[in-house]
Order: structure tokens, then sequence, then C-alpha cells
């Protein structure tokens, strides 16, 4: 391990102010993008099949031999520029064996190397499933787009192959509640996020008001990609989303931080109220905009298959493969792809830097935004 690393152990705490995933950081002080962050991919299984699920098809029902954690874990050593790891799935936590072999092993690493941590999970399990290891999660970030039991019976199980009784998914959502509020009073940083879609945009306020009551310090905010199971699902649109934004910010819990991510609106655009959003969400105390970090400083890992890709949702082949190749190699090979060069514009005085690859392909098709500038300065 970089020496210089080893001795990064005290963190400074996660706030509007500091987010360390957010890859604006570096793109600001430093000139350039870097990878800072990596996320592996833990799991296929889940006790879920959700209908907007960005990994859907990939999901199975018996998993393959990982690769082992000490080979994961030789290649972030070679990441001198590493802050930040996150674990997905599936659900990370379904398979006790993952969350013993490759879970905590990681988690083990990044405390001592002093990295920030995100685990996503759907939060179903029995509480035990979590215990003797969370408290090394830096985020625990959960998926959270119901009003109620019956709702997340039609969502999470939109998809699955067996009927699921209205009452054992009552049971898991009950769950699910009551392990945010236990975990968000032992000190955990629960983050909850809700897409925007046809469906969550009307209840917007009172599904905020429920992530304020189950003790969530943070609620995210994204678009709903239409990739994978979500392919075919209904999207809302631009003049939607930014009146969603606007009566999310009216209605909201003053103490939870609102992340919006992969915003679909920049400071270049040609419509007023686009621009006005932009400025007043920069203004707004303990509201923050998160630039991408697909591509930007992160890179996600398969820890099946060892592919390198520049995120679950896009149909970009892999970049590498964690058996051979060097993540930073794989990362400036990313840098130079058509793709990143179409996307990755820059405007420091609107503090932007540009679309998520996903979003801009969907709602804006047409837009070069390496032709566009900012309108205003922040
Ligand atoms: S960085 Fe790109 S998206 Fe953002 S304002 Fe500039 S041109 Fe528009």
């Amino acid at each position: 391990m970089n020496p210089a690393m080893d001795q990064q152990t005290s963190k400074r705490p996660l706030s509007p102010q500091w987010d360390p995933w957010d890859p604006w950081h570096t793109r600001s002080t430093k000139g350039r993008y870097e990878l800072t962050s990596v996320e592996f991919t833990v799991t296929h299984l889940c006790n879920l099949r959700c209908e907007h699920c960005a990994v859907g098809e990939m999901l199975t029902e018996v998993e393959a031999e990982p690769i082992p954690v000490e080979q994961l874990i030789r290649r972030l050593e070679e990441v001198d520029t590493l802050q930040t790891l996150s674990i997905t799935g599936g659900e990370p936590v379904f398979n006790p064996k993952t969350v013993r072999e490759i879970i905590r092993p990681l988690l083990r690493y990044a405390r001592e190397r002093g990295l920030y941590t995100q685990l996503n999970t759907n939060l179903t399990l029995p509480l035990s499933r979590y215990e003797g290891w969370v408290e090394d999660v830096d985020v625990l970030h959960i998926s959270y787009n119901y009003r109620d039991a019956s709702d997340f019976h039609r969502i999470a199980f939109a998809r699955h192959k067996r009927d699921v009784s209205p009452a054992a998914a009552e049971k898991l959502f009950v769950q699910m509640v009551e392990n945010a509020k236990t975990l968000s009073k032992a000190g955990v940083f629960v983050s909850a996020e809700t897409f925007l879609s046809p469906f969550t945009v009307p209840h917007i306020e009172s599904i905020h008001r429920d992530v304020a009551s189950m003790g969530c310090l943070r609620h995210e905010i994204h678009p709903l990609y239409p990739s994978d199971f979500a392919r075919d699902m209904e999207l809302i649109s631009l003049d939607e989303y930014r009146d969603a934004v606007r009566r999310l910010l009216k209605a909201r819990v003053p103490d939870v931080w609102i992340l919006f991510g992969t915003l679909p609106f920049y400071p270049c655009s040609s419509r007023e109220e686009d621009v006005e959003l932009w400025r007043d969400l920069h203004r707004e105390e303990g509201v923050t905009v998160r630039h991408d970090p697909d591509g930007r400083n992160r890179l996600n890992v398969n820890i099946f298959t060892g592919d390198i890709i520049v995120t679950d949702f896009g149909d970009i082949p892999p970049l590498g493969n964690i058996r051979r190749d060097r993540l930073s190699d794989a990362f400036d090979r990313w840098l130079g792809h058509p793709v990143a060069r179409r996307l990755h514009c820059y405007c420091p005085a609107a503090r932007c830097t540009g679309p998520n690859v996903i979003v801009a392909d969907t709602y804006y098709p047409e837009t070069d935004f390496q032709k566009r500038k900012a309108r205003i300065s922040l």
C-alpha cells in the first residue's frame, strides 16, 4: 500500500460540502479526471426483482465463483488516487458467504486505507445480517420509491418468476423501514434514493417525508434510467421533472441533505427555467448537484467475469479485465473513448462537468454538448 495512503485514516465527515464521490473536486482542482472511485458488483443474487432494476437481466439463482478478494485488493493497491469504494449487486447481503469472504475483507481494507465506502442494499434482510460490519460502511444506500407496502409489493416483485403474496411483501417492507430507523439511530449514514417516474412524481413530497422519518440523512433524487428491466418503462418529460424538483424544494425537510444525481438540466440550456433551476439548486442550503461519477472518477468491476466497465447501466463494452489490466489503464482508455470525449464538456464558472451518458442519450439525443457553453456563472 502507498505509505501516504496508509496514514490517511482520519476522514472528513460526509456533508453537502464534502461528497468524495463527486468528480467535481478532482476536475476543478487538478484540471483532469482521476480514478478516485471503484465499484465492485459482488453478487447477482437478490430476493427482489424490482421493475426498475438496472441489472435485472443479470440476476441469477446460482452464483458463479468470484475472483478471490486478495486479487481484487491487489488491483486496488495499484490505484494511488483511490478515495472511495462502493459495493453493489444484486443484493450484496443476500448470501452470508459474500459478506464473509468479499464484503468484510474489502471493508477492512478500506478502513485501513482511509477510503470512504458505500454499500447498496435493499435493507429487507433481518437486522442481524448487517451486524458486526455495517459500522465500517460510510454510506448505506437504499432505494425508496414507495408510499406503502402495497406499492412495494407491486414494484419490488414486478419481475419475479414466482407469485409473492402481499403479506410476504409487507413483511419485507416493514423490515426495511425498521432496519433503516434502527441503523440510523445507531449512527449509520443511510441515504435513500428515489427515481423520478410517472409513479413517484405525484407523491414525491410524501416519499421525502417518509425518507426523513426513517432517519435517513440524505435523499438522493435521480432520473429513471431506461436500461435493462426499466428499458420499456415510461419516462417523465423534462417539464415534469423540473416541476417535481421545484415541489420537492418547497416541501423539503430542512435537516435532510438532498442530492440531485445525474440531473437532466444544464446551465447551457436555451431554456431560461432550466438555467434558473441550476442556479437555485446551487444556492439552496443542504442541497447538492452531484456530477456524474460514472467514467469521470469511477469504474465498475464485475467480480465474477473480471470485466471493468464504466457503468452498469450503459451499453459500452468492457474497457478491460481485472485479471490482466490495471484499473488506471482502463480508466485512461475510457478518457480517450469517443463517448467520453463527446460528454466530458466542462464549464467551471457554472460548476458543470457535462451530462451522464444515459441521461444525454435519453433527453438530449441531438445535442452536441461540446458545442455548448454555460450561460451563467455561479
Ligand atoms: S459543461 Fe457541458 S453541459 Fe455543462 S454547461 Fe458546459 S456545455 Fe453545458
